[in-house]
C-alpha cells in the first residue's frame, strides 16, 4: 500500500500519511491540517509517489521538514522542491551532512544528484507553523549533529533517534552514542509517556512504551 493512513482524532486534529519504499525503508510523512495545509517530512525515495498523491487529493504542502540530514531522509527533497518551491528546514548542525548528499550515496553505491540548499535553519525551541499545525523543534543530537524531533501535540516525528526497541546507529560521521543517549534521556523522554513516536524506519511506538520496553533504556539490564 501506497499510503497508510494513521491518526485522526476529530475533524480538528491532523491527518498524517505515512510511506515508504525500497531500498532504505524510510518513512516519509505528509502532516496534513484540516485545511490541506501540509508539511512533507524527509523526503526520501518515496517522494515521487507521494507528491502526484498530495497533488491528487490537492494538498497545499507549504513547507520540507527534514529530521537530519542523511541520505534517506533528504533523497526526495529536490523532487518535492521541484513541484511546490517551497521552504527547505534543517538544522545547522546537519547542514555539512546536507550538502554531501552525492557523497553519503556512494558510500552505499549509489548515485542521486545534490539535494537543493537548504531555505531555513530551525535551532532547539523553534516553532515550524504550517497552516494551523505547529511543530516544536526539538534539537536531539547523537545519530547525527543536527537531529531534530518535531512535536506536533500529542504525536512526535523523530527522526532515527529512536525506534521500537531500538536507536539509531552512531557509527556514521558526527554520531555519537553517549550523546544519543542523552538526547533520549533528557530531551525526548521529558516529553511524556502518551505521546506517540513516529519514527524514520519501522512502526510507530509511543514514549513510554519505550521508556519501559526499549533494550538501550532499560536500567536493568
Ligand atoms: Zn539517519
Ligand atoms: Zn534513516
Amino acid at each position: 500500500m501506497l499510503v497508510s493512513y494513521n491518526h485522526r482524532m476529530s475533524s480538528t486534529e491532523p491527518i498524517i500519511f505515512d510511506s515508504r519504499v525500497e531500498p532504505f525503508m524510510k518513512n516519509g510523512y505528509l502532516v496534513v491540517d484540516p485545511d490541506s495545509y501540509a508539511v512533507y517530512i524527509d523526503p526520501g525515495d518515496e517522494a515521487p509517489k507521494l507528491v502526484d498523491w498530495a497533488t491528487k487529493h490537492k494538498m497545499r504542502v507549504t513547507a520540507i521538514a527534514n529530521t537530519h540530514g542523511h541520505l534517506d531522509h533528504i533523497c526526495g527533497v529536490r523532487t518535492v522542491k521541484d513541484k511546490f518551491d517551497v521552504p527547505i528546514y534543517l538544522h545547522p548542525a546537519d547542514e555539512d551532512l546536507y550538502n554531501r548528499l552525492s557523497q553519503q550515496a556512494a558510500w552505499f553505491g549509489l548515485t542521486y544528484p545534490p539535494a537543493p540548499p537548504v531555505d531555513r535553519f530551525y535551532q532547539d525551541g523553534d516553532l515550524l507553523r504550517v497552516g494551523k499545525l505547529e511543530f516544536r523543534v526539538h534539537h536531539t543530537p547523537g545519530h547525527s549533529p543536527g537531529g531534530v524531533c518535531l512535536e506536533l501535540g500529542e504525536h512526535i516525528f523523530c527522526g532515527d533517534l529512536i525506534f521500537l526497541d531500538s536507536i539509531g546507529r552512531t557509527d556514521l560521521p558526527g554520531g555519537s552514542y553517549e550523546t544519543l543517549i542523552r538526547s533520549i534521556r533528557e530531551k525526548l523522554l521529558p516529553l511524556g509517556d502518551e505521546k506517540i513516536l513516529h519514527c524514520g524506519h519501522g512502526p510507530d511506538t509511543t514514549i513510554g512504551r519505550e521508556r519501559k520496553e526499549n533494550p538501550f533504556l532499560n536500567e536493568r539490564i
